[in-house]
């Protein structure tokens, strides 16, 4: 027996191989420090779990309308107001989780041989969907002396005939890169110049430390050509529940929800109503969240920077650092995929090779501060003395 040769065309995410590797350090009894799985450690705030008890209870267990609640739907279009965006109800679908409208929106826009301009370094994801629907994706770079923000002229340079969809990720994993405004609006011309879908997956949205939120579909014209993708996994602590949604032109949400009928039916009913309280409800426990993140953040970049031979860049949001370790490699001859497995299997210290975020990847690390509580710090301090004990190429 065999499965259909289009599974091969799917890639996967490192972080969950990484994951399983850690998690049998920690079966043999030692203790593993957490930086490469992108989850927060604060616990869900309280009034959501509340409030998805109380769906429970009030039997909110039966299948839910497929694009979801109107409820949610409505004050999904409500709170992105926040970044300029104006939307209703029926610019929305809901999904469990962010994962699924990406995978959705893939199957959605992309015909055989269109070509999808993707971040690399970038959320490999992008480019798994993108291939098993038939795209060729079309790498743009972003580099450490911009900050990683998208440099509109690279990725104009690789705009053809072919191109149809353009990704962005802004806030930016595994960099943390922002777009300025100016580069925004940049964005949104050359879009339209190549009529040209955006794709803006904007999960760390909230997670900025400037206190400004933005969203290209703000930008005039852009709402028709763009799809958002956010979710509640990264700014509301809710990985588990699975919720995430996308907003549409409203044309498209039929098609979409088609879509949905045929894979998922509905998101789970009583997860809505959490997600109707964590919108609508005090977002005291986010602001809390994201002031705690700079201070880590901090923390992170400045012990990362006192390594000798690495350099690390203040991420703008999300909560990654991506180190540039290219001085230990080449003192010590390591891979930055071997630099990871061996921190790991010698000192306990579970991170991401670079490589894992595409081929620009190579010579970095993708540590993850948003888990490890006040375990970061102890992580820096194994890495440093870790480094220390590596012996040199001759
Ligand atoms: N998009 C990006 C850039 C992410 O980093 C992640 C999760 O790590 C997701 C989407 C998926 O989020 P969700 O948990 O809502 O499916």
């Amino acid at each position: 027996m065999r499965s259909a040769t289009r599974l091969g065309t799917l890639g996967t995410e490192h972080a969950y191989v990484v994951l399983d590797a850690a998690k049998q350090l920690e079966a043999a009894g030692h203790r593993v420090l957490h930086l490469e799985i992108g989850e927060p450690d604060a616990p869900t705030p309280p009034h959501v779990v509340e409030a998805g008890v109380r769906a429970l209870r009030e039997g909110r267990t039966r299948y839910a309308v497929a694009a979801g609640v109107p409820e949610l739907r409505d004050a999904i279009a409500q709170s992105l107001v926040l970044r300029g965006v104006r939307a209703t109800a029926d610019n929305v679908v809901v999904t469990p989780g962010a994962k699924p409208m990406l995978f959705c929106a893939a199957l959605a826009l992309i015909e055989p041989g269109d070509e999808v301009l993707c971040p690399d370094p970038g959320f490999p994801i992008y480019e798994s969907v993108v291939r098993f629907a038939g795209g060729r994706p079309v790498y743009y770079p972003l580099d450490r002396t911009r900050a990683f923000a998208p440099d509109v002229d690279a990725i104009a340079a690789r705009v053809t005939p072919r191109a149809r969809v353009l990704v962005l990720n802004l806030p930016h994993n595994p960099t943390g890169g922002i777009a300025s405004p100016g580069d925004l609006g940049r964005l949104a011309t050359l879009a339209a110049r190549h009529d040209l879908w955006i794709v803006s997956d904007e999960v760390y949205g909230q997670v900025r430390y400037d206190g400004r939120y933005d969203s290209i579909a703000a930008l005039p014209g852009m709402s028709e050509r763009t799809i958002i993708v956010d979710g509640f996994s990264k700014a509301y602590s809710m990985t588990g529940w699975r919720l995430g949604y996308g907003v549409m032109p409203a044309w498209l949400t039929g098609p979409m929800t088609t879509l949905i009928i045929n894979n998922l039916s509905c998101t789970a009913t009583f997860v809505q109503y959490a997600g109707i309280a964590a919108l609508t409800g005090p977002q005291e426990p986010v602001r809390r969240m994201v002031a705690a993140l700079k201070a880590k953040r901090d923390v992170v970049v400045r012990g990362l920077n006192a390594i000798e031979g690495v350099a690390c860049a203040a991420p703008a949001g999300a909560f990654y650092t991506f180190p540039d370790i290219g001085g230990i490699l080449e003192r010590t001859g390591l891979t930055c995929e071997s630099f990871a497995e061996r921190l790991l299997a010698e000192a306990h210290t579970a991170v991401l090779a670079g490589t894992a975020f595409g081929p620009a990847g190579a010579g970095h690390l993708r540590l993850s501060y948003a888990g490890a509580g006040p375990d970061v710090e102890l992580a820096l301090e194994r890495m440093r003395s870790w480094v220390g004990s590596l012996a040199a190429v001759v």
